[in-house]
């Protein structure tokens, strides 16, 4: 026994908490891939990204435990991180490739980029708080994932740098989609987006670009934060 106040107890204590989260962890992503397979999902590459990426890393502490749930949580800046079955059913619409470069449209917390990031060859993430974006560059680090790069700006105007994009993804809703991002968009590319008013339901809508025209499919009704002009001025 040692007399400092930290017995090898609380040691023990802390791995065990540590293991128990662990636990919960792989529990409910069993759960959530079992979930998915029932309903069709046959993507083994984005299952297994799926498997590879903890939600609980994309959290705040206070979020932490109630990462298992498969609901959209609150994050930072009074953002939310989508609900997994979301993140998986935009992201097999998408029918990502190992050669594709990917942009997505509002980083959030990060999870969405990490799962692309393991698919997809390059991506590029775009977000609006500064905040999120260095919280998203340290948790992409700390998973090495290395294929994702995450840009402090407005995803309204796309990212013409990179441009152009086999895949897009927005993560935020709008009422339209915006023209930049179909101009972005490369010839049989595919682009996702929730479209719709503010706080209300919105339409999820898969787009592809074929011989310089785009066709449209709706997928699902959604309810995702907003898409605002401009990066954020605080935060
Ligand atoms: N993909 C995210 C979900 C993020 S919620 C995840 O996996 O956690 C949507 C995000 O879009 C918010 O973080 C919001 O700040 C961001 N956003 C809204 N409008 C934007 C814009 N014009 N440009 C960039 N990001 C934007």
């Amino acid at each position: 026994m040692s007399d400092n106040g930290e017995g090898p107890d609380d040691g023990e204590d802390m791995r065990n908490a540590a293991e128990r989260q662990a636990e919960a962890d792989r529990e409910a992503t069993a759960a959530l891939i079992l979930r998915l397979r029932s309903q069709g999902i046959r993507n083994t590459r984005l299952l297994s990204a799926i498997e590879r990426v903890p939600r609980r890393l994309f959290l705040s502490a206070a979020m932490q435990r109630h990462s298992g749930e498969d609901t959209a949580l609150p994050i930072e800046c009074g953002q939310t991180i989508s609900q997994p079955s979301l993140v998986v059913r935009m992201t097999d619409a998408l029918d990502i490739g190992p050669a594709h470069k990917v942009l997505e449209v509002g980083t959030g917390s990060g999870f969405q980029a990490a799962i692309l990031g393991l698919m997809a060859g390059e991506v590029h993430s775009i977000e609006r708080y500064r905040t999120l974006v260095d919280l998203a560059r340290e948790r992409l680090a700390s998973l090495r994932i290395t294929s994702v790069r995450v840009h402090h700006g407005d995803g309204l105007e796309g990212l013409s740098e990179h441009a152009p994009y086999d895949r897009i993804i927005v993560t935020a809703a709008g009422p339209e989609i915006p023209k930049v991002l179909l101009d972005q968009l490369a010839e049989g590319g595919k682009l996702i987006m929730p479209r719709g008013p503010k706080g209300s339901v919105q339409e999820l809508v898969l787009v592809e670009k074929q011989g310089g025209r785009v066709s449209e499919k709706v997928l699902a009704e959604v309810r995702f934060v907003p898409l605002v002009e401009g990066t954020a001025s605080r935060l």
